[in-house]
């Protein structure tokens, strides 16, 4: 009987390791034929940005100069401004990052301010490439305000011409800030006869 005992334990084993080893083969050409779909996790500011994408003037933005095309058109259908011809220079420039000035750890400089048909905004080279798409929209607006409305800094919680620039905004803020900045309630103007400008 024990024998009898011993012989079944040693089939059963048998099966065991049949039964383990036909499973490890029957999952292999499963998976192969499967096509993998690996597990990105979006962050916030990556979902942030596929809302700003959706959007029929934000979604056409592809270079820096598009930037200043959907400014304007914004700026002129929905607010009433007539921003006439530019002379547009935008540019990402290496020099703010590596200049010895204290403006070296500005995200952008607008040296257009009131010049008036000159558009002429700096990027800094070492920023930009991180930014999400919202976060370069808002110093783009940020710059622009400067550039062409000659829009000094205030301090308002999250106004696009706060100093610093806010970080990061859902859609719904941003375009609730951006009226503000185009219909004038973030509005305070540069001094254009300061010599600073001249
Ligand atoms: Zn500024």
């Amino acid at each position: 009987m024990k024998k009898y005992f011993n012989k079944i334990v040693i089939v059963s084993g048998i099966i065991t390791v049949i039964i383990t080893t036909r499973c490890s083969n029957d999952e292999t050409p499963a998976t192969s034929s499967e096509i993998v779909v690996p597990n990105i996790v979006k962050t916030e500011s990556q979902i942030r940005d596929e809302a700003y994408k959706a959007d029929p003037i934000y979604g056409n933005i592809k270079t820096l100069d598009d930037y200043w095309l959907a400014f304007k058109t914004i700026g002129e259908t929905q607010y009433g401004y007539d921003f006439g011809d530019q002379e547009v220079k935008i540019i990402t420039d290496l020099t703010i990052a590596n200049s010895d000035s204290n403006r070296d750890d500005a995200a952008g400089i607008a040296f257009g301010s009131c010049k008036e048909g000159v558009i002429d905004v700096a990027i800094n080279a070492d920023y930009w490439p991180e930014y999400s798409f919202n976060r370069r929209l808002i110093l783009m607006w940020h710059e622009l305000g400067h550039d062409v409305l000659n829009a000094a800094h205030i301090e308002g919680e999250r106004a696009i011409m706060n100093t610093p620039i806010p970080d990061e905004y859902d859609l719904d803020i941003f375009k609730k800030e951006e009226a503000e900045l185009f219909n004038g309630t973030d509005l305070n103007f540069f001094d254009c006869d300061d010599p600073y400008f001249n």
